[in-house]
């Protein structure tokens, strides 16, 4: 006989033995078993409270349990719950509308999907229709969703399990990472132009005219907040500019607010031809996804059918959870706060990088960081390497098994902890959050020499 839905037991069982967690072995998970949430905290079953530090997957950008967005989405579900694509809805244009009021001017139209990895696709098949070219250039460590296409667009080893399989037409390069910088280089500067070098030389090997795209993440996210160093994306630019390929934005983590700009592109002052976004758009609030298009790729479908399609596309209760979203970015002037906690942030952490001798380095724009472990600072041995084998995570699990003992809720991997909190957190709650760190922090000093 079940029991009651409240029995923390059965729910943990229901989910352990019914439901299948990503990217994890099934077998020893220990997941956090979350019951409410509420600004930048969450609560266990157990009433325990953790500070949520990197937005759980860098979405919940304005903060848990926003009622307006609940009272949005109610609202929208009383009067329309649904309609197909093909009809025109209130929320819909109210947030094409939007989005085009926040993105380059270029960017005039929106095609909805319900997540990242979608945007990702159909970005990529208009590059390739528009362009009638087939190829997609992309870096090596970057992430673009888990789909076949965009897993195969993505350098990410998570496509390995599935690599046999991969998409055709992708073409890898080496970031511009300059704390590893694979080219010799004095600045970051000098990493930019090698990393831009190198790009252009792989693109002319593999036949510029068949490349339709470079897409690069808006700011590099999940592998390790690796910042585009000055005149990096200005370089793409032209190249793209010179061969007649398009740039496509993926701006799924990097996009609102994140950064303390509305896109992470919008810091490199460059044009971009598609812009991919999901994630914070509803805040994580409900599924969406968008690919905002540059206007004459938009015309060129003025006479010709569209050839992208999903039954929820433009979902008006999604849709109208976006515009909510939008409407608190807006009101609660979170942008700015990013801006302003940012800079606290990065004050806070080198004080951490002061007292432990284990963080290598810090990459961060607005509330959108990493700290990247060491063993050593000089010879920059990571504490464990990109891609690590369980036996290689030793250091680092105790590391994140004392962040979560001490009431954190943070996205670690391999060598890297990021910090990416809702953007409406306040410097107290910032100081709780580094507090943890901190302490976390002191096994890992352990394992330097
Ligand atoms: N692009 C980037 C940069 C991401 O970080 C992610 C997910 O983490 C995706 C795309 C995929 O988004 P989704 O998981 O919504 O499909």
């Amino acid at each position: 006989q079940p029991t009651l839905d409240t029995d923390k037991e059965q729910i943990l069982h229901d989910n352990l033995d019914h439901t299948l967690f990503s990217w994890s072995k099934q077998t020893g998970l220990n997941p956090i078993s979350a019951e409410r949430a509420e600004g930048v905290y969450l609560w266990d079953r157990d009433g325990k409270r953790y500070i949520d530090f990197s937005s759980q997957l860098m979405n919940v950008n304005i903060g848990h349990g926003d009622q307006r967005i609940t009272e949005a989405v109610a609202a929208q579900m009383r009067e329309l719950s649904y309609v197909y694509p093909g009809m025109i809805t209130k929320a819909r244009g109210d947030l094409g509308r939007m989005l085009n009021d926040i993105t380059p001017a270029n960017l005039t139209k929106a095609f909805f999907t319900l997540g990242g990895a979608e945007a990702i696709e159909n970005a990529v098949k208009l590059a390739r229709i528009y362009t009638g070219r087939h190829k997609i250039v992309s870096l090596y460590q970057s992430f673009h969703g888990a789909s076949y296409g965009a897993i195969s667009v993505g350098g990410d080893p998570r496509k390995f399990a599935v690599d046999s399989q991969a998409m055709p037409g992708t073409v890898h390069v080496e970031n511009p990472y300059f704390y590893r910088c694979p080219w010799y280089s004095a600045t970051p500067e000098e990493c930019a132009q090698r990393a831009a070098e190198a790009m252009e030389r792989i693109i002319g090997y593999e036949n510029p005219g068949s490349v339709a795209a470079i897409i690069l993440e808006g700011e590099s996210g999940t592998s390790g907040c690796i910042k585009y160093p000055p005149g990096y994306w200005t370089r793409i630019r032209e190249i793209c500019d010179k061969h007649g390929i398009l740039l496509i934005a993926d701006e799924v983590m990097s996009g609102f607010g994140r950064t303390g700009k509305w896109f992470g592109s919008d810091h490199h002052g460059v044009k971009v031809d598609l812009m991919c976004m999901a994630k914070g758009i509803t805040a994580g609030y409900l599924p969406l996804g968008a690919v905002m298009v540059d206007e004459a790729i938009a015309k060129s479908f003025d006479d010709k059918p569209l050839p992208l399609g999903l039954t929820y596309s433009a979902h008006p209760v999604s849709c109208a959870a976006a515009v909510a979203t939008l409407e608190v970015y807006h009101e609660d002037r979170l942008l700015e706060n990013t801006v302003e906690m940012g800079h606290y942030l990065d004050q806070q952490v080198a004080e951490l990088i002061a007292r432990h001798p284990s963080i290598g380095d810090w990459r961060n724009t607005g509330l959108f960081g990493c700290l990247e472990l060491v063993k050593n600072r000089q010879t920059k041995e990571p504490m464990a390497p990109w891609n690590a084998a369980p036996d290689q995570m030793a250091v680092m699990n105790q590391v994140a098994a004392k962040i979560r003992e001490l009431g954190m809720y943070t996205f670690v991997r391999w060598n890297y902890i990021f910090i990416a909190p809702p953007l409406c957190i306040n410097k107290k709650e910032l100081d709780e959050g580094l507090a943890i760190i901190s302490e976390a922090l002191t096994i890992a000093d352990k394992h330097t020499n």
